[in-house]
């Protein structure tokens, strides 16, 4: 269980970056070696990064095998602290692509609940903006329910949503209170949000909001680049972006 000291300092948070696919993950790039990723890091002057692979559903439960593999490749580094964990795939209300058991061996379990572009996710029955915000919350919930986790990744985006052009219109659906009280329930399972650069960027208005709300309920959050390339490592030259948006 990964669940730092609070802080809302972006200058301490962006020295973690606590999302990051290496080539296991087919949609990175060939230079997401292990040892590209780590070298980057160190150069960067992070202090902990987590490498979090996708799941999918043609690998069940291989996220395991692959941690083994890359902890080997990692061998004894000491001038950087790596969690070997996994983006694991919440694909409807309760469900799951791999078993539990699969799960609990990551170190990091960053829990995603919006790619709703693969094919093996619910789409809510109903369509709306409205449809897929209370659906996103209803996942949430069965996640902080049913499982381990340590992290929501890209919390709330729509981004992987298709059927709407303005990708802010089901982010935008979540009042103050909703996200006070999944926040609040998530918080009492040591379960933190991820502050996904991208994400806040692409929607300033939301995740200043998500931010404050965050704080004042007292949560958890983690800086995840999503990196997919190694110019996306290093999460420390989003610092001044994140500041200027969140604070
Ligand atoms: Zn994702
Ligand atoms: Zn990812």
């Amino acid at each position: 269980m990964f669940f730092h000291e609070k802080t809302y300092d972006i200058d301490e948070l962006v020295r973690h970056n606590m999302h990051i696919h290496s080539t296991f993950s087919g949609c990175a790039k060939p230079e997401m070696t292990v040892s590209n990723i780590i070298k980057t890091a160190k150069e960067a002057g992070l202090s902990l990064i987590a490498i979090t692979n996708h799941d999918g559903a043609s690998k069940k439960n291989e996220l395991a095998k692959e941690r083994k593999i890359i902890l080997e490749e990692i061998g004894d580094e000491k001038d950087i602290k790596i969690l070997v964990g996994g983006e694991l795939s919440c694909t409807g209300i309760g469900k799951f692509l791999n078993d539990e058991e699969c799960d609990l061996q990551m170190d990091y379990k960053l829990y995603t609940l919006n790619h709703f572009h693969v094919s093996c996710w619910d789409q809510p029955e109903d369509k709306s903006p409205r449809g897929y915000a209370v659906q996103m919350l209803k996942m949430a919930e069965s996640v902080i329910e049913m499982r381990k986790a340590d992290c929501f990744a890209h919390p709330f985006m729509a981004g992987y949503i298709k059927c709407f052009e303005d990708k802010t219109l089901v982010t935008n659906e979540y009042t103050d209170n909703e996200l006070g009280d999944i926040m609040e329930k998530a918080n009492k399972k040591e379960i933190a949000w991820e502050l996904n650069t991208s994400a806040v960027l692409g929607n300033p208005e939301f995740y200043h909001r998500y931010f404050q709300i965050g704080k004042e309920v007292g949560c958890v959050f983690n800086v995840g680049t999503d990196a997919h390339k190694l110019c996306n490592v290093n999460s420390r030259q989003f610092a001044d972006e994140l500041k200027r948006i969140l604070y």
